[in-house]
């Protein structure tokens, strides 16, 4: 059994424009939902939607309230 390498990718906070790693959701890695991420900022709390995206190896953040009304624009 061998260890699944755990890779971290840069995210500029949408809100605040801080700069952190974050680490892809199983959903992201496993599943190749690229927007199945989330999380908080850590300079500014801000509770965000994390979007890998595969092209620039990195996560996009955005503001969760302004994620879901995308998602609900979509359906
Ligand atoms: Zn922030």
């Amino acid at each position: 059994m061998t260890d699944k390498q755990q890779d971290y990718y840069e995210c500029k906070c949408i809100a605040c424009g801080h700069v952190f790693h974050t680490a892809k959701s199983i959903l992201q890695s496993d599943f190749e939902m690229n927007d199945a991420g989330s999380g908080t900022c850590p300079n500014c709390k801000a509770f965000l939607n994390l979007t890998f995206i595969p092209e620039e190896n990195q996560m996009k953040s955005s503001l969760w309230d302004d994620y879901l009304k995308t998602k609900k624009k979509a359906i």
